[in-house]
């Protein structure tokens, strides 16, 4: 497959990074969690007490955070390192959701990470996730999906997804979680979560993951044989 960038963005708990990481797999290109960036990220902020209404202490905690994606012996995809220190487990937990979108509503959190997630693409043959990929990250992205699915149906796919790392998680907290997530995603002044003009909207609600995967390579080969064809 041609080196191309495809972008996945859409609500949380849709089935983005389930999908992304299996085309990557199957392309043979890099998956790139952005998401998981924003979670290392209030990780480091909540464990340093650092007050998101105080700017001068925002960019100076940002400038002490060292992101990168590493394989380990028991993953399969690559998992978040903070400042050298595997926080893969700790980045998923409910602590981190309900503040993540707090901290990636900040201009200053956004620019640090748009500038890292677009010299990760710079050699292409990326899949990315997250909430402005095709909007601002890549907008000249080849191929732009953008995911949605129904409220009851995202709250109890990431109730699983909880339940298979440990966590018990009553479904009412997962949807308020998820409501709140998309309130502030939605609303916010910098890179708004918003449908690039030229996404293929993507309605997950009832297909599996298997289909959601043919969709985006079905799509990604059609963009592959058109730049071919000139
Ligand atoms: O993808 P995930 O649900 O792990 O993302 C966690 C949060 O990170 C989102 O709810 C959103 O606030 C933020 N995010 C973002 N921009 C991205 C990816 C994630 O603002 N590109």
């Amino acid at each position: 497959m041609q080196n191309i960038i495809i972008a996945i963005d859409g609500y949380s708990a849709c089935g983005k990074s389930t999908t992304a990481k299996l085309v990557a797999e199957k392309l043979g290109f890099t998956y790139i969690d952005t998401g998981a960036m924003y979670r290392a990220v209030t990780l480091y902020f909540l464990e340093h007490y650092i007050s998101l209404d105080n700017p001068k202490e925002v960019s100076k905690a940002l400038t002490n955070i060292h992101l990168s994606f590493q394989k380990t012996a028991s993953s399969t995809n690559a998992d978040m390192f903070l400042n050298g220190l595997n926080v893969e487990d700790e980045i998923r937990k409910m602590y981190i959701s309900d503040q993540v979108s707090q901290v990636s509503a900040l201009k200053d959190v956004r620019v640090a990470m748009v500038d890292q997630q677009q010299r990760m693409g710079k050699k292409k043959a990326i899949v990315m996730d997250g909430r402005d990929i095709g909007t601002h990250v890549f907008p000249q992205a080849e191929l732009k999906i953008f995911m949605t699915a129904e409220m009851e149906i995202r709250a109890g796919r990431r109730q699983q997804e909880l339940l298979e790392k440990g966590q018990l998680v009553p479904l009412t907290d997962v949807i308020d979680n998820i409501r709140k997530r998309d309130a502030i995603d939605t609303t916010r002044k910098e890179s708004p979560l918003t449908k690039a003009e030229d996404a293929i909207l993507v309605d997950t609600s009832h297909l599996t993951i298997e289909e959601q995967v043919d969709i985006v390579l079905h799509y990604a080969t059609e963009v592959v044989t058109a730049k071919i064809k000139g």
